[in-house]
This record gives structure tokens, sequence and C-alpha cells, in this order.
């Protein structure tokens, strides 16, 4: 025996409590069942169980008195409509749950089973809601995993098999739409053109538990499917932090090779190399922005004594105690490079004539000043240095002889002195 006896064998008397027997024994069923975790809860399984009750056969399996009335037949339905809200309630995301019991405030007007199939579009907005928030879910989604392809372009293969994966789902998500849809029209179609109410009700509970049928399988396959894309997105996320770790690899790499191939090994300065390009560098920015900048070279006075008394070992430690000193006193932005042997070329962005003659000084006064000592033994450290400004018309080779004259003028005139391009104009002169 089936549901379809019971309704038909009501005793309409004193319907209401019999309805909150039915009701509260479809309550502890369902209870009863998700206790024993069934998977399968639908309305043929809760009747089922219902019909073992002696409490609702008692409610139920009375005869009816002859006198159908209409009207409580039709409070019946309600409350059955409701119970499969109910079940519908345990469906749907929590948030939907709201629309549902809206829905049972609905029914709780007589007429609405009356005439039209009105009321069924309640119920069809709200499934049609709970598909929609799915589909949204599903964008979210696949909005993120393409953008996380796109950042792994390198990696393609398996974000290439997820995409066709969702893509499969979403074709399959429609499908389900779709057939909900069907089930819907199909309902408002009976509703249309059924008048007796026995009938129309049993089509009802029939499309909606196939709905609900419906409705636990595409949940079921979700669950499979949202664990496998967690899955998947696992494994990209790790692939992710591979490409990261390689990518982190690659850029130490490289700055390790920069240095190596800009960088001065003895002294850490830059290098002959980076000295070249700095100066092309700087020769490009006069000539487009009008500025100024000065060359400076260094050169360590009589340093061939301090290899030949001291050693070549000590002669590698004031070359490093000469590039701290350098560095310590220029600033910040000045270019400091070994140009070879104890020779230091130091360009002086946006610094004047004037400007790098007090640089000049500040920086022979400041090594002269200092001491250097080897086994407590204090080493004289000196630099005599030559400075020429950048002009329009200047190549690399031209400011470097200009620099190189005016050194060569300062060791001419004692060492440990600073002389300028204008210091060989004068002498030349003289
Ligand atoms: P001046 O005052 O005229 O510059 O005399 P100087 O002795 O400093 O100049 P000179 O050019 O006669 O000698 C430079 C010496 O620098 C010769 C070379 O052995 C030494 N030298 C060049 N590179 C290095 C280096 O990397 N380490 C050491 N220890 N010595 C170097
Ligand atoms: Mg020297
Ligand atoms: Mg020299």
């Amino acid at each position: 025996m089936t549901h379809e006896i019971y309704l038909k064998d009501i005793d309409l008397a004193g319907f209401e409590e019999k309805v909150y027997v039915i009701a509260a024994e479809v309550l502890d069923i369902l209870k009863e069942l998700s206790r024993e975790n069934q998977k399968q809860i639908n309305s043929k399984t809760i009747a089922e169980k219902m019909f073992h009750k002696e409490s609702v056969k008692n409610a139920l399996v009375n005869k009816n008195n002859g006198e159908t009335n209409k009207e409580d037949e039709i409070k019946f339905l309600k409350e059955l409509a409701n119970t499969v809200l109910d079940k519908f309630s345990e469906l749907v995301p929590s948030h939907m749950v709201e629309n549902l019991c809206s829905l049972k405030e609905i029914f709780k007007d007589h007429t609405i089973f009356n005439s039209s199939a009105d009321w069924l579009d309640s119920p069809i907005s709200t499934v049609k809601k709970y598909i929609e928030s799915v589909s949204t879910r599903n964008n979210e989604l696949e909005a993120f995993l393409k953008q996380t392809m796109q950042y792994l372009a390198a990696i393609e293969a398996p974000l290439t098999n997820e995409l066709s994966f969702q893509q499969k789902k979403f074709s399959e998500d429609r499908e389900f739409e779709d057939s909900i849809y069907k089930y819907m029209d199909m309902m408002r179609e009976e509703c249309n053109v059924t008048d007796d109410i026995e009938s129309l009700k049993m089509a009802f509970i029939n499309k909606i538990e196939n709905i609900n049928k419906g409705i636990e399988k595409k949940r079921e396959r979700d669950i499979v499917r949202l664990k496998e894309t967690e899955k998947t997105i696992e494994e990209m996320k790790k692939r992710m932090n591979e490409v990261k770790r390689e990518a982190d690899e690659i850029r130490k790499r490289s700055q390790e090779m920069e240095v190596e191939t800009y960088r001065d090994a003895l002294t850490g300065l830059h290098n002959r190399k980076a000295y070249d390009e700095k100066m092309e560098e700087t020769l490009a920015h006069i000539r487009r922005y009008n500025v100024t900048a000065s060359l400076m070279i260094c050169d360590i006075d009589f340093f061939k004594k301090i290899n030949d008394n001291f050693g070549h070992k000590v002669g590698d430690l004031a070359l490093k105690k000469l590039a701290e000193l350098l560095k310590e006193r220029l600033r910040i932005n000045d270019f400091i490079s070994r140009y070879g042997g104890e020779e230091f070329a130091i360009v002086l962005p946006h610094t004047d004539m004037k400007g790098a003659m007090i640089a000049g000084e500040s920086i022979r006064s400041y090594i002269d000043m200092s001491v250097f000592s080897y086994k407590n033994q204090k080493i004289p450290l000196t630099i005599s240095v030559g400075i020429s400004s950048f002009k329009k018309g200047d190549d690399v080779n031209t400011v470097f002889e200009r620099s190189d004259k005016a050194l060569y003028l300062a060791k001419k005139s004692g060492r440990n002195k600073v002389k300028t391009e204008d210091d060989i104009t004068a002498e030349g002169t003289r």
C-alpha cells in the first residue's frame, strides 16, 4: 500500500488534528532516516515508513462518512505540500530555506488551490533561484580557474583538462536545469488541463518527487565534482608554488650573475664593464637633459711600494680599505668603480666642476687622515685625483683623457693632490 491509498481513505472529520499527527510522524521519520544516514530520503521512503505507524493508520484509514468536504481535502493537500517543502528545505542551501518558509505562508491561503496554477510559480521560482545560485558559484569558480590558467601557461596540460571538465559540468548543469523546467512546465500544464483535484494532487506529488530525485542526484554529483575540482586546484597550487620557486631560483641566479658580471671581485665595487656602461648612460643623459656630471679618477700614490714592502696581500688589503673609504665618504649616487689596478674612476652625476672639486678634495683629505696599518705598522695611504666635467660634445674617451691628464698633473705636482682639467689648461698656458 502506498500513500495514494491513505489519501483516498482520509477521514475528513477532525482533519487538523490528524495533520498534526502526520506532521509529527513525518518529522520523526525524517530524523530517523537522517540518523540512519539514509541517502535516499524521498517522499516514497517517508510514505512507506508512515504506513507502518499505527498513529498514521488510525488517522488516515478511517472510512470517511461519504461527504467529501473539498475545503478540508484542499487543506490536507496543502499540509502535504508543506511536508514536501520541508523536504525541499533539506536539499537547498540554508539561505534559500527562507524562501520555502514564505512559500508555506502562501499555502495557508485556501483559495490558491482552487483555480489557476499561479501557486506553482513559487516553488518554480524557488528551484530556479537555487539553480541560479549554483550557477553563480560555478561562474566564480570558472573565472578563478581561467585566471590561474593564464598565470600558468607553462604548465598547460592539467589546466586544459580542468577546463574541459568544467565545460562538461556546465553542459550537464544546463541539462539538469532543462529537466527541472520540463517538469515544472508539465506540472503547470497539468494544472491547466486537469480539474479533478484527485488526479491533480497525484500528478503534483509525482512530479515533485521526480524533481526531488533529480536534485538529490545532482547534489551527489556536485559533491563528487567539487571534491575533484578541489583536488585539481590543490594540484595547481602545488605546481604554481613550484613555478614560483623556480622563478625565484632563476631570479636569484641571474642577480648573482649580474653581480659577477658587473662587480669587482676584490673590492666589491663596480668593475670596468659597469664603468663603461655608466659612462655611456651618463653621456646620453647629459645630451638629452642638459644636466651636469663630472668624472674623477683616483690613483693610489706609490702603490708599488706597498706591494714591495709589505707583500701583494697587504697591497690587496690596501685596495679594499680604499674602496671602503671611498664608499664612506662619497654620496650614494656617486658611481665608484675600480677602473683597473690601483686606479678608481668615479662618475659624479648632477655635479659640476665646482662640486666635483669639493668632492675630490674631501675624499683626498679623508684618505690622507685615515689610518691604514698592518700588524701594528702604519702604512701611508694617499691618492692623487684628476677631475674633468662632461661637456656636450664629449665621448667616453675625451672626458676620460682630460681626467687622466689632470691626474698626471696631480702626480707631477707631488701626489696626494687634486687637479682638474682647468689646471691642465692653466699649466699649458703658463
Ligand atoms: P704612482 O704614485 O705613480 O701611481 O706610483 P704607483 O706605484 O702607485 O704606480 P705604478 O703604476 O708604478 O704601480 C701600480 C702598481 O699597482 C703595480 C701593480 O703591481 C699594482 N697592482 C695593480 N693591481 C693590483 C692588485 O690587484 N693587487 C695588488 N696588490 N697590486 C696591484
Ligand atoms: Mg699609483
Ligand atoms: Mg696607476
